[in-house]
């Protein structure tokens, strides 16, 4: 009863986005405006931190755009300084129903995000629906999920949302830090799968082997990407390689889904109803179509921790409307985080990354970056204070069992200060080797931080 219950929500809840993706988004306005209202009404009554935060918040406004022009940008800092003041337990709910989900990192200033998870799950589910409903897939047809920080298995059962829309094939999933790029191809060529969910980076390992050394794999569906970001020539590579579509989305921890490719087109349209997206320049005034900006993010619906105009950390270009009816604010490019590969031992290329790192918990970290040398890895960080020898133990544990999965030397360095690194991109993990790098060493890394180029 209980499982139909949820069930009929979940479908009815994404048969609402469905209709709100059609509707003109002047007429969508003053009910997000509403909605945003009660966030910052029920934010502000329920503690002191909030209704001071908020008190200058416009309940005149008539537009999303005045009531957020009202309210401060969230910071990485802000969520690392006051994670307790911005949590809120809503009255009548099970305390174990929250759920704290942390990032993983990728711009090296880790948070914590409070959620309520009844909420939460259920317009989780529907965006699933909404996307599955957009891009016309089939749940009979066999997906093969290639995840980090995951186990082989060679059947697996759906579950909800999707055994919602009917019987579902089992699905195979692969471990995409532990599987090498042959052990991947060796998992579709013995599945042959319709859809295939992968990381980008493992995407462009395995397409490169298939076209240098075709295995006997049928045409592909499609293929939908996460987390990283997805150029013109991945797509074109996913093609040539498996005559795939790469169906791409906009994620994060602190939101969940933010953005979904178009039905038709490679651009992304924003999920007005899960987020509010701005996208800014360096006053926080909004930039115009076509040009690149900061985004800024606010969740409608997180009652538990408001996340209101949060610095993303990506840069974003807003394009022009759709020609397929759909009303929702179109994304044409996002700069985000870029992952790393590195060459083992055996001369394997293997996708490295802090996803399961488990320092990423430690809020004494308020910023770091980590670069990897062929003898060792440096580990900068900003800290509050000294970090003590059990804390700098246990960065270094992380980073050996959970990451570099190897003995390997690792120096900590710390600091008060902002960490400076003007010239590098945003990347999780920065690679240094010998035969790219030859004179830069892991002595002089205070320098290189001035003065180097990480790509
Ligand atoms: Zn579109």
């Amino acid at each position: 009863m209980e499982q139909d219950k949820r069930k009929s929500e979940v479908l009815g809840l994404r048969d609402s986005y469905l209709e709100m993706s059609l509707t003109p988004m002047k007429r969508l306005d003053p009910k997000i405006v509403n909605e945003l209202q009660q966030l910052i009404l029920f934010a502000s009554s329920t503690s002191p931190w909030w209704r001071k935060r908020l008190s200058h918040a416009n309940f005149k406004a008539r537009t999303v755009q005045e009531v957020v022009s009202s309210l401060p940008v969230t910071s990485r800092v802000d969520l690392q300084d006051f994670f307790e003041e911005m949590k809120i337990y809503i009255p009548n709910t099970d305390p174990n129903d929250y759920i704290l989900q942390k990032t993983t990192g990728s711009t090296g200033q880790p948070v914590q995000i409070v959620k309520y998870n009844p909420f939460y799950s259920r317009e989780s589910d529907a965006i699933t629906l909404l996307e599955w409903k957009w891009h016309q897939r089939d749940v009979r047809k066999k997906m093969g999920l290639f995840r980090l920080g995951s186990h082989d298995v060679d059947v697996i059962r759906a579950g909800p949302p999707l055994e919602y829309l009917g019987e579902v094939a089992p699905m195979f999933q692969r471990s995409s830090v532990d599987c090498t790029t042959e052990e991947l191809l060796e998992a579709i060529f013995l599945h042959q799968p319709s859809y295939l969910l992968t990381n980008p980076l493992s995407l462009k390992l395995i397409a490169q082997a298939q076209l240098s050394n075709p295995r006997r794999i049928a045409k592909i569906d499609q293929i939908l990407t996460l987390a990283d970001r997805v150029d013109e020539s991945l797509r074109e590579l996913a093609y040539q390689a498996f005559g795939a579509r790469i169906i791409d989305r906009y994620s994060s921890v602190e939101f969940g889904m933010i953005a979904l490719q178009c039905p038709k087109h490679n651009h992304l349209h924003v999920i007005v109803p899960n987020v509010h997206l701005e996208v800014v320049d360096e006053n926080n005034l909004p930039v115009p179509k076509g040009e690149p900006g900061r985004v800024l993010i606010t969740g409608l619906h997180n009652f538990a921790m408001p996340i209101i105009r949060y610095e993303q950390g990506d840069i974003v270009t807003m394009g022009e409307p759709c020609d397929t009816g759909i009303s929702w604010p179109v994304i044409d490019s996002i700069q985000g985080r870029v992952r790393s590969v590195i060459d083992s031992a055996t001369g394997e290329r293997k996708l490295l990354t802090l996803f399961t790192a488990d320092f990423l918990s430690m809020r004494e970290i308020q910023d770091f970056r980590l670069v990897k040398f062929d003898d060792g890895a440096i580990f900068l960080a900003q800290t509050r204070d000294a970090l003590s020898h059990d804390q700098e133990e246990r960065i270094r544990s992380s980073l050996k069992q959970d990451v570099f999965r190897e003995d390997l030397n690792i120096r900590i360095l710390t600091q008060r200060q902002n960490l400076r690194a003007p010239r590098w991109k945003v990347r999780e993990i920065y690679i240094v080797s010998r035969s790219t790098h030859p004179h830069w060493a892991i002595s002089d890394v205070e320098d290189l931080l001035e003065t180097a180029d990480f790509e």
